[in-house]
């Protein structure tokens, strides 16, 4: 029988109706939450530096905002589709809810390939995708920030073109601007270095040391670079890092046993995480299949670059070593997969759980926008480890107490939130 193709937006669902039958959540609630609330999908047409038009194809979701305003990234990405926004803003709703920030869930994005985009080309695009939504976000409605391929420029651009349009200056519409333009000290590093501050705690639980630690990862892009700078900082190694190959249009594994190196990585990178092969190989890595990040004999791997990614494929082929799976990507790991390393007695940190540091820093730089004062690095920093700590602590509370998995156990922490919202508005 042929496989069906991978639909994330199937997947987010299933996770939802698993922990909606142990929370038995009524019908109404249950309807509500399993479907977003609204959707955009629209075309932008873009001039090319050669003069002819592209008409590049736009979605938004908006999966939920009881809690308060919809947030979530813009991705750029050749893939994109409806379903896997979909997912993606069902999984801000979660993420927002479980680390108990007062905003909702949305997720956008267009379909395209940055690396073949001029500046100018990326900076059309962004003013068009704005032009498209403009009316159906802002400060107070559904607050957009970075995501797969898409920065601190591109959100430049999307407020530069949201304030032309509304005549004023909103810096709350978008989070990940650039620091000094509105932006918050810390937002670069805030995924990544969140990643590891829940993985400090797990492994303060699990007995286990952060300086014997070692770890493998998948991605080099903004989440990864920052998982392996604090890693290392507080005394971990990691050992593999893999990345996109946009020449070979394969992915590769990079591999140092002494571990990797973020700055000379980062020196031999393209601004998309692309690692240069012969350089890698000169600064003595040895360059492995693309998959091989996740066959180390490592202690932990951290897959932190885009959805399905560890499947039943290949899942078995995480070495016995490995005990904790930190998913710093969003829903890398579909659900026979994760049954498999359940079964396997894997600790697992899910996604929206382990990459909340991002959104829970936007919230910080919308604190900071609306008061228009902006904190030093180091208390933005520290006030995001203690949200994540205490996150974390509340979701491994409660898988102990209900004998849950972390991922089911996040869920229904976030869903119970969710629906208290709904209900407490009289939605349902
Ligand atoms: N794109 C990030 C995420 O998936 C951050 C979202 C935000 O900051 O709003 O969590």
């Amino acid at each position: 029988m042929a496989k069906e193709p991978f639909n994330p937006f199937a997947m987010a669902q299933a996770q939802f109706d698993k922990v909606a039958a142990i929370l038995d959540l009524d019908q109404a609630t249950g309807e509500l939450l399993r479907w977003p609330l609204r959707e955009y999908q629209f075309s932008i047409p873009v001039r090319m530096e050669d003069g002819h038009v592209r008409v590049f194809r736009g979605f938004h979701v908006q999966h939920n905002d009881a809690r308060g305003p919809a947030k979530g990234g813009i991705r750029f990405h050749p893939q994109e589709t409806v379903d896997t926004v979909r997912a993606l803003a069902m999984w801000m709703t979660w993420k927002t809810a479980v680390v108990d920030i007062p905003l909702g869930g949305s997720k956008g994005g267009a379909v395209c390939d940055p690396h073949n985009l001029t500046q100018g080309e990326q900076e059309r695009l962004c003013r068009g995708w704005i032009r498209r939504m403009w009316r159906d976000i802002g400060p107070e409605v559904d607050v957009p920030a970075p995501d797969v391929m898409t920065n601190s420029q591109h959100m430049l651009w999307m407020l530069d073109e949201y304030e032309t349009i509304r005549g004023g200056r909103f810096p709350g519409m978008i989070t990940g601007k650039p620091v000094g333009m509105g932006g918050s000290l810390g937002r670069m590093e805030s995924t990544g270095y969140g990643v590891v501050y829940v993985l400090r705690e797990c492994l303060r639980e699990l007995g286990m040391r952060p300086n014997d630690a070692v770890a493998s990862v998948q991605g080099f892009g903004s989440v990864s670079q920052y998982v392996i700078d604090l890693l290392t900082q507080i005394g971990g190694k990691v050992t593999c890092v893999s990345c996109w190959d946009q020449n070979d249009q394969m992915a590769h594994s990079f591999f140092k046993k002494t571990g990797v190196q973020l700055k000379e990585l980062r020196s031999i990178a393209d601004r998309f995480g692309g690692i240069d092969k012969g350089k890698a190989r000169d600064l003595g890595y040895e360059i492995l299949p693309g998959e091989a990040w996740l066959e180390q004999e490592v202690d932990i791997l951290i897959p932190a670059a885009i959805e399905n990614q560890i499947t039943t494929d290949n899942v078995g082929k995480i070495a016995k070593s490995v005990k904790v799976i930190v998913e710093g990507a969003n829903g890398p790991t579909t659900p026979d997969a994760d049954k498999a390393i359940n079964e396997r007695g894997i600790f697992l940190v899910p996604d929206f759980l382990a990459n909340a540091g991002g959104v829970t820093c936007s919230y910080f730089e919308q604190v900071q926008s609306n008061q228009n004062y902006y904190w030093e690095k180091d208390e933005v920093l520290s006030k995001l480890d203690v949200k994540m700590t205490s996150a974390y602590m509340g979701v491994s509370d409660m898988a102990q107490k209900r004998k849950l998995s972390m991922r089911d156990a996040a869920y229904v922490i976030a869903i119970s939130r969710v629906a208290l919202a709904c209900k407490n508005r009289s939605w349902v």
